[in-house]
């Protein structure tokens, strides 16, 4: 399973290296690798901060709504702000993938519907993947990485570790 990360607001760094640690405490689950961290340009309404986005791998055996409650969870005390839809926030956790599986509901869309056009996603996820994996519509991901639009994406060297009660 793997998990987009973003932040552009109060300390975005810091806001990632603890949902870092977030992901560590989910219960029935292990990160497994975390990206390097990028900065992206905030895609959405009026003026924003760039974005610091990353991915981690989470081995996890809980289903995916109650993976996502976790997430949710470490998103609201990390005091995200629902506001504005595409506006500014303090954290954002996506679930990308879950295994092979595809589904759609009120809660959920995996894949992640916006995965594929998005290089702050692709760029990271092939860092911790294998780049003949293949994506939901079945390319690999080399391919759609070769393609994909470096544009207002760069990586930095910003640490972003690996939290040490990660084993469960
Ligand atoms: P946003 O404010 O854009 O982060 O959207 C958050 C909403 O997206 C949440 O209420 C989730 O229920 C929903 N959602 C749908 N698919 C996903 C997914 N794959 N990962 C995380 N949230 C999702």
């Amino acid at each position: 399973t793997y998990i987009g990360l973003g932040s552009n607001l109060d300390g975005p760094h810091r806001q990632l290296q603890a949902a870092v640690r977030g992901l560590a405490e989910i219960p029935s689950s292990r990160v497994e690798q975390v990206s390097g961290i990028y900065r992206s340009r905030a895609v959405g309404p009026g003026d924003q901060p760039d974005y610091l986005n990353a991915v981690a791998s989470l081995e996890t055996a809980l289903p995916e709504h109650r993976l996502l409650d976790h997430l949710q969870a470490i998103e609201q005390r990390q005091g995200r702000v629902r506001s504005v839809r595409w506006g500014p926030r303090t954290l954002d956790l996506d679930i990308l993938l879950y295994g092979d599986q595809h589904l759609q509901d009120a809660r959920l869309t995996i894949p992640h519907p916006r995965l594929m056009e998005r290089n702050f996603v692709l760029v990271p996820l092939a860092e911790i993947c294998d780049a003949k994996m293949l994506l939901p519509d079945g390319t690999e991901l080399v391919t759609l990485l070769a393609t994909c639009s470096r544009d207002h994406l760069t990586r930095t060297d910003l640490p972003l570790t690996l939290a040490d009660a990660s084993a469960q």
